[in-house]
């Protein structure tokens, strides 16, 4: 019986259709996940009880002992799983990890050069709306016009010419494989220190199917909810040279106490995955992704970059005339959910964008394959074929149904 039906029966029902729309609906968006039954449950634990300021053995209250057993298992499976010399687990998020990065090492006015929002960077990586852009000065780098890939010749040219402090990379909407060995050496040439933010890509780097950037750059950051798929939350990763920054710069620098609950989560995902099934996975949302990339192109769509290496891609929707905002507005009426996302050179507003992102992450766990994606791609080009036809949509959102319920999730 749920106590939660009787005591919050407002709250019991919007988690209730929450759990149906995830179950119903293709769930594309990239930076989404299913996290497992064991994740959830320690995430739901006693834990979420305890304050537990500083670190393992160097608390500031009483009663610690359970939850530093706990942050300290985090902590060596996280540094087993990457091959880091530090790990602090205890941002609370993406964003929490890299203003920790920054504050340690970097003091207001510090110049960054960082890869620019609309060419598939973060908003922790300098824009103006976030902290990030307000207080360092920011030069950004993109992607090429001809190719959309990284230009590292003309990034290397701009470190020389502007002498950073910092240098970041990593992305939320680049479909191509990062070259980190290439960013450290054009950070090292300017004596610039190195962000890795692989916040999408973890789990293609934690398994070895994308390069990983721990001997190259300073500092490793992450959220742990991703292709990792643990709970929200964040990791910061470092050389042991910069350790005592970090710890200090993360409590008591921007946090309090940690969400030992959280951190809790974060040790059974890090244990996950480093088991061996975690691999084939996250193969599988890579061959997912080069299905549903394959099935887009077949219905006449072009790609940013022409096509994926990892677990996502930006479809440019503004080639047929349609807006990202749209897209994603009909596309959730089938039951299909994406997000609208700028393209690099982009020529709409932001609100609404010419592009949408598509990922693998979510439905690969649900179990879905190749056959799958083939079969997705064409029901959002049917969708997008006449976004006005709205027998096309309910049309398609059965077949959503049909194929959701074939591959039903454990909630
Ligand atoms: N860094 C990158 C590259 C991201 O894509 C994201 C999340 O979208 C973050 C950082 C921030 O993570 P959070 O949403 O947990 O603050």
């Amino acid at each position: 019986e749920s106590k939660l039906k009787t005591v919050d029966p407002e709250i019991a029902t919007a988690i209730s259709h929450e759990r149906q729309r995830q179950q119903e609906n293709i769930e594309l968006i990239a930076s989404e996940n299913f996290t497992s039954l064991a994740v959830m449950e320690a995430q739901g634990s006693v834990l979420t009880n305890k304050y537990a300021e500083g670190y393992p053995k160097k608390r500031w209250y009483g009663g610690c002992e359970n939850v530093d057993t706990v942050e300290q298992l985090a902590i060596a499976r996280a540094r087993k799983l990457f091959g880091a010399e530090h790990a602090n687990v205890q941002p609370h998020s993406g964003s929490g990890a890299n203003m920790a990065v920054y504050f340690a090492f970097l003091k207001p006015g510090d110049k960054m050069l960082t890869m620019d929002l609309t060419h598939g960077g973060h908003l922790t990586h300098g824009n103006k709306a976030n902290f990030s852009g307000k207080f360092f000065e920011i030069v950004h780098y993109g992607v090429r016009k001809e190719d959309e890939l990284i230009d590292y010749d003309q990034l290397a040219k701009m470190a020389r010419e502007h002498r950073p402090k910092m240098i970041t990379v990593g992305a939320s909407a680049y479909s191509r494989t990062i070259n980190f060995a290439r960013m450290g050496e054009i950070a090292r040439e300017v004596g610039a220190l190195l962000l890795a933010d692989i916040a999408h890509i973890a789990g293609l780097v934690a398994t070895g199917l994308h390069p990983s950037p721990i001997e190259h750059a300073d500092f490793v950051t992450t959220t742990t909810h991703k292709t990792l798929r643990g709970p929200r939350g964040g990791l910061i990763m470092c050389k042991e040279r910069y350790a005592k920054e970090i710890d200090s710069q993360a409590f008591p620098g921007i946090q309090g106490g940690p969400l030992m609950h959280v951190i809790a989560a974060k040790a059974v995902c890090f244990h996950e995955a480093l088991q061996p099934g975690f691999k084939s996975y996250q193969q599988q949302i890579i061959k997912n992704a080069k299905a549903l990339a394959d099935g887009m192109k077949r219905n006449g769509y072009r790609l940013v970059s022409g096509g994926t290496d990892n677990h996502l891609m930006l479809v440019d929707v503004g080639a047929k005339g349609l807006t990202g905002k749209d897209c994603q507005i009909i596309l959730d009426e089938a039951g299909i959910t994406v997000n609208k996302n700028t393209i690099p050179f982009e020529t709409r507003s932001p609100f609404q964008a010419s592009g949408i992102r598509l990922g693998t992450p979510a439905v690969t766990t649900r179990g879905m394959k190749e056959t799958e994606m083939a079969a997705i791609a064409d029901m959002i080009s049917e969708v997008l074929m006449d976004i006005k036809n709205l027998d096309t949509v309910a049309e398609v959102r059965h077949r959503v149904r049909e194929l959701t319920a074939r591959f039903p999730l454990p909630y």
